[in-house]
């Protein structure tokens, strides 16, 4: 057996390891690699060598606080807190008290940043006004992660302290939700436009998505400068419209992780995977998001970690990967 790579996969490696960022056909191919090859383990490589060297060893943990349970109208096909899932059947709005009990814990270990995350029909005001006492005790970036905004409610939470805004448009769009791409986009230029910093990631993948769908959500990313955005996959939670697809596995979720860091080039200050694990460390990731509250994966409310896991086991989870999570943030030194 040689030891050397398909040339054309060693020419796009190169490009992408000297941060020149990668095309969409050079993504797609990287897509299609065989996960046993040589070329998926030099591609994992890259990425992780990019990584390594662009955020400095450093581990991000931005730990997520789903503060409401209200099942959702919106009935997004691939969320568990939806009206038609049945599985959360009252509306619960965490306390102040509980909310500034998990914001202290992040705190107390190191986390870099709060996602603080709403269902669909959450008041941006009660976020706003939340995300305002949290500032007051709490010395931590604030990320929101709510619905579309326009521009008034997008200056609303910058006032009120956040400095950035998860957003994603999802793969499905308007198919497995009832929300039409075009919002999101614009949501996203809003964001930009009154100074908040967008994180995003491609989600929620699940084996049913084609190559192209999702590397056209990576070069969204990029195209718009997004401060992080790697790959999370979907949850099946127990009863989900999804199932019959099933779900990939970690692994290939990290094949994944690889080419959007490839894609990404020098633009972002770190590369998320999602739930944490280990492999995609090793293929471009360094950012957790340890969860507390509610998040749409769950089968019921697991407010002592949820599937995300505790911010103690992420941790040592990337101290295991040699990534250095007691490092300073690289996301919110520069706008
Ligand atoms: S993803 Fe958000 S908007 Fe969609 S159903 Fe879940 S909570 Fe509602």
């Amino acid at each position: 057996m040689g030891c050397y790579l398909m040339p054309k996969i060693e020419e796009i490696l190169k490009k992408a390891g000297d941060f020149k960022g990668i095309n969409r056909d050079e993504a797609i191919e990287l897509m299609h690699l065989e996960l046993d090859s040589r070329e998926t383990y030099a591609l994992m490589q890259t990425a992780n060598q990019m990584s390594r060297e662009q955020f400095n060893n450093k581990g991000e943990n931005h730990f997520h606080i789903g503060i409401n349970i209200d099942p959702c109208p919106f009935n997004c096909r691939f969320c568990s807190l939806t009206q038609k899932a049945g599985i959360f059947k009252k509306k619960i709005d965490f306390s102040f008290e509980d909310i500034l009990d998990w914001a202290k814990i992040a705190a107390e270990n190191s986390s870099d940043a709060l996602n603080i995350m709403t269902t669909g029909t959450y008041p941006l005001n009660r976020l706003a006004e939340i995300g305002k006492r949290l500032k007051k005790q709490v010395d931590i970036p604030m990320v929101a992660n709510t619905r579309d905004l326009n521009h008034k409610e997008g200056e609303k939470l910058l006032d009120a302290g956040f400095v950035g805004a998860y957003h994603a448009l999802r793969l499905g769009e308007g198919k497995d939700t009832p929300f039409g791409p075009e919002k999101r986009i614009r949501t996203i230029q809003i964001l930009k436009d009154v100074g908040l910093r967008w994180m995003n990631c491609v989600e929620p993948v699940g084996p049913e998505h084609k190559a192209e769908e999702i590397v056209d959500l990576m070069l969204l990313a990029r195209k718009f400068n997004a401060t992080y955005s790697g790959v999370m996959r979907r949850i099946n939670f127990p009863g989900s419209p999804m199932q019959r697809y099933g779900m990939i596995s970690e692994r290939e979720m990290s094949r994944m992780v690889a080419v959007s860091r490839l894609v990404m080039g020098d633009i972002p200050k770190a590369h998320c995977t999602h739930e944490p694990h280990s492999v995609s460390l090793t293929a471009g990731a360094n950012l957790f998001f340890p969860e507390v509250g509610s998040n749409p994966r769950d089968g019921a409310d697991q407010i002592d970690g949820g599937r995300g896991k505790s911010i103690l086991i992420t941790r040592k989870i990337q101290q295991e990967m040699d990534w250095d999570p007691s490092l300073p943030s690289n996301c919110f030194n520069v706008p």
